[in-house]
C-alpha cells in the first residue's frame, strides 16, 4: 500500500514496523500470546460456572492468559498505561472473531465496558475496556452503552489486596448512573432496561470481584442477565479455577484469528 511507503504504520507493542495486512499488532507478537482455554466462550465453561455462583451469567469467556511473565503482560501495559486504546480496538475485534462459532454473543442486547472514575479515564484519556467494548461493537454490531453504570472513586487501589480483601474493597463501587454526578437513573430509564441481556467487557479479570460487583449492580434492573467478556484471566485464577474443578481438562487452543 502507497499509504505504508509513505507513513509506515509501526507494531502498538513490538514498535517493527506493520505489513500491509497487519493491524495495530504485528503478526509475530499475536502469535507469541497464550490464548485461554476459556477463550472460544463455549456454554457451561468452568468460569462461566465459577461465576454463576454469584450471579446469573449466561456466558463467560476470556481471551488469553495473563501473568508478569507472559507476552501478553507487555500488550496489557501498552493499553492501560502507555497510551496506546487501539491495541483494545484490534483485540475487541479478534475475541469476537474467536467466538462467533460457539454463538456466544446470541441475544446480547447491549455491551457495557467495566467504567473506571471519571478522573482516572480523564488522566489516562481513556477507558482501555471500552476500547475492547468498541473493537467488540464494531465486529458484532451490538451497541455499547457507557452510561448504564458508573464507578465511584477508588478507596483503596485493588492491585495489592488479597481476593477476600479485593471483594470487600469493590463493593459498593459502581452505581446505576447516567452522568458524571452519579444520579440514580430515572425510574423511566430503568423501564427501557428491564430485561435485558448485558454484556460486560473487562481487561483483566484477576479474582472475578470487579465483574462480580459490576453484574450486581447491572442485575438491580429487574430482569435482566449477564454475560462476561475479558480481554485476559490471570494465570492464579485459571490455576484457582482448575483446583476446583479437576475433572475439566486443559485445552488451550493455539489458533489465532488472524483477519482484522
Ligand atoms: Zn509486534
Amino acid at each position: 500500500m502507497l499509504l505504508d511507503f509513505i507513513a509506515p504504520r509501526h507494531c502498538a507493542v513490538c514498535g517493527m514496523r506493520l505489513q500491509t495486512a497487519e493491524k495495530t499488532v504485528c503478526v509475530s507478537c499475536l502469535l507469541d500470546l497464550n490464548v485461554s482455554e476459556y477463550c472460544g466462550g463455549e456454554s457451561g465453561n468452568s468460569l462461566e460456572r465459577t461465576l454463576w455462583q454469584q450471579l446469573p451469567i449466561r456466558r463467560a469467556a476470556a481471551f488469553m492468559t495473563y501473568d508478569h511473565d507472559d507476552a501478553q503482560h507487555e500488550m496489557v501495559l501498552h493499553l492501560k498505561y502507555h497510551n496506546q486504546p487501539r491495541i483494545g480496538y484490534h483485540i475487541g475485534k479478534l475475541m469476537s472473531h474467536q467466538l462467533t462459532e460457539s454463538h456466544f454473543f446470541d441475544g446480547v442486547d447491549m455491551i457495557v465496558p467495566v467504567p473506571i472514575p471519571y478522573a482516572r479515564k480523564a488522566q489516562r484519556g481513556y477507558n482501555q475496556s471500552e476500547q475492547l467494548a468498541l473493537g467488540v461493537s464494531k465486529a458484532t454490531g451490538i451497541p455499547v452503552n457507557t452510561h448504564i453504570i458508573k464507578r465511584r472513586p477508588y478507596r483503596t487501589s485493588q492491585t495489592r489486596l488479597t481476593a477476600a480483601s479485593r471483594q470487600q474493597n469493590i463493593k459498593g463501587s459502581f452505581v446505576l448512573g447516567t452522568a458524571r454526578r452519579l444520579p440514580l437513573l430515572k425510574s423511566r430509564d430503568l423501564r427501557a432496561l428491564r430485561g435485558k441481556h448485558f454484556l460486560i467487557v473487562d481487561d483483566v479479570i484477576t479474582t472475578t470481584a470487579t465483574v462480580q460487583e459490576c453484574g450486581r449492580t447491572l442485575c438491580q434492573i429487574p430482569g435482566v442477565s449477564v454475560s462476561v467478556l475479558s480481554m485476559a484471566v490471570s494465570r492464579n485464577l485459571i490455576n484457582n479455577i482448575r483446583r476446583a474443578n479437576p475433572q475439566d481438562k486443559e485445552s488451550v487452543r493455539r489458533t489465532l484469528p488472524l483477519c482484522n
